[in-house]
């Protein structure tokens, strides 16, 4: 027992050397022009581990001078590729995503040592859906046509233009960093245009390795990295005069004000904010779906960090007790541990920020009269947990709707249940939030269902199961959620493409010729 624990230890340490010795390389490094270098500012900071806060490495603290630098990279570069044919391009980003998958051992390490995510359950996930994702919009990249338009006049010849956009930024959060990414940088390089990504401070070293990866099987300057923060970086990234488009993942307060910065020059915006989703379960529904469902839509095992979490959950009255005794026995069964783990299911929250966070929400909870902890709700009190941003997956009910706990997003593993008994009344409570994202609903009633699919407020919905959102389903939400949808073909043709309408009047022949 003793001998097998030590082996497991030792094997977990070896993940962890091998993947330091990949952070440490990357450390204080920034791509652009091809070439991972230096910054030009000299402040960095530090990455941590949030499994156990060890200093994994560190990150350039980039100013407007290196967003000077990465937008001249990509604006070079975007003058030739946008030339080379779309389905040449296409291939490209197909062997990039080859040239990533033979690497994906030591990229979903780096993710899991980035970003606390439980190797398993999430990091190694997340690494086969970017790959996945990344060859997806290879092969989009000949559906970058324009269209042709009937005329009166048969004379007249009417068509438009897909055409490349430009620089494109591109902001990303770190709860699903890999897979964030992919999503921005994929159908912009498809469709021609070059790109500056700003890596979220949290988790910069696991993208700047895939993005090390990709970078081998394209020309130099059309993919970029930049790290910093966000009013340092950010702001003059997506301000800069070059930059024609931006697309941003992350919370609502700097969705709105990244489009406050654009708004003089008319720049488009994408966003994909965040989300007080709900899960519904019907009396009627079939509950070998339902209490597993409720789990995995709440993302658990990503430590609730998820725009998608299911973190409302309304339960019909009549199976209330039911539904709650079988998620209880569920969530026992999540085994919270080193990231690195491959028996870990659940990680570490991302940051002492987010963590905070957390324990202020779950101290809001405790004082409030009626509210009961049905599992959880307590730091776990283990030598090696105590060393991390550990917090198990914790449900609650007795609060109610108006609670700050049912109306605002913690993005920790916090989930609030509310039972209920008439589904209009529901359907309202499960309405009443400004956002609108993601909305799961548990029931065999088919004419419930598409009742529910009419009236619920979300831009991402499910029936009888909950699924991240993937490759080749488009995917974002509604109200203050966010504009625009992203990971499949329409996030390339409407967000990265620009179009011209061409009328041609050919004239009268020459009568001579
Ligand atoms: P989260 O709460 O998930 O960390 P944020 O919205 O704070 O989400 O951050 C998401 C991304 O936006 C990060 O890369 C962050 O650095 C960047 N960011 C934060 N503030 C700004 C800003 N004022 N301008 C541009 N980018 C910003």
């Amino acid at each position: 027992m003793n001998d097998s624990h030590s082996n497991k230890q030792n094997t977990i340490e070896q993940v962890k050397s091998s993947a330091l010795e990949t952070t440490q390389r990357l450390s204080n490094q920034v791509l652009i022009s091809g070439k991972l270098t230096n910054a030009l500012s000299h402040q960095s900071f530090d990455v941590i581990h949030p499994g156990d806060l060890s200093v994994i490495g560190s990150a350039p603290m980039c100013t407007e001078a290196d967003v000077n630098a990465a937008v001249e990279s990509a604006e070079t570069a975007f003058h030739k590729w946008k030339k080379v044919p779309a389905r040449d391009r296409g291939r490209m980003l197909q062997k990039a995503a080859d040239y990533v998958e033979k690497n994906s051992v030591l990229l979903e390490q780096v993710l899991a040592l980035d970003t606390g995510n439980a190797i398993r359950t999430q990091a190694r996930p997340e690494t086969a859906s970017s790959i996945d994702l990344l060859r997806m919009f290879g092969g989009l990249a000949g559906e970058l046509k324009g269209e042709t338009v009937p005329s009166g006049n048969s004379q007249v010849l009417q068509y438009t233009t897909r055409d490349p956009i430009g620089v494109i930024a591109g902001i990303i959060p770190w709860n699903a960093p890999l897979f964030l990414f992919v999503a921005k940088i994929a159908p912009a390089i498809a469709a021609g245009n070059t790109v500056v990504i700003k890596t979220a401070e949290q988790a910069p070293l696991c993208v700047l390795l895939m993005a090390e990866m990709i970078n081998t099987e394209l020309p130099a300057g059309v993919l970029n990295i930049i790290s910093g923060f966000g009013e340092q970086c950010g702001k003059p990234l997506v301000q800069h005069p070059a930059i024609r488009k931006v697309t941003f993942t992350g919370s609502l307060e700097v969705g709105q004000a990244i489009s406050g910065y654009v708004a003089p020059k008319l720049c488009p915006v994408t966003l994909e904010l965040g989300g007080k989703n709900p899960s519904i379960v019907m009396a009627d529904a079939d509950l070998e779906l339902a209490v597993p469902g409720i789990i995995d839509g709440m993302r658990y095992t990503r430590q609730g960090q998820a725009c998608t979490a299911g973190s409302r959950v309304f339960i019909h009255e009549s199976i209330y007790d039911q539904v709650i005794d079988g998620v209880v026995k569920k969530l026992a069964e999540i085994k919270l541990g080193n990231p690195l783990d491959e028996q870990t299911d659940m990680g570490a929250i991302i940051s002492a920020e987010q963590f905070k966070r957390t324990l202020d929400y779950m101290e809001i909870a405790k004082k409030t009269p009626d509210a009961r902890i049905l599992f959880g709700g307590n730091c776990p009190t283990d030598a090696y947990l105590s060393r991390g941003y550990y917090y198990p997956p914790t449900l609650l009910d007795g609060l109610s709707l108006e609670s700050r706990l049912c109306q605002e997003e913690i993005f920790g593993p916090i989930a609030t249940v509310l039972p209920f008994s008439k589904f209009d009344e529901m359907i309202d409570a499960a309405n009443n939030t400004p956002y609108g994202l993601a909305a799961n609903l548990w029931t065999r009633d088919l004419s419930r269902a598409l009742e529910y699919i009419d009236r619920i407020e979300a831009g991402f919905v499910q029936v009888n199961q909950c699924v991240a959102p993937r490759s080749n389903v488009s995917y974002g939400g509604l109200k203050m959620s966010g504009l625009g949808k992203e990971y499949a073909l329409d996030s390339m043709l409407n967000h990265f493409t620009c179009s011209k309408t061409v009328l041609i009047n050919p004239g009268t022949p020459n009568q001579n010729l």
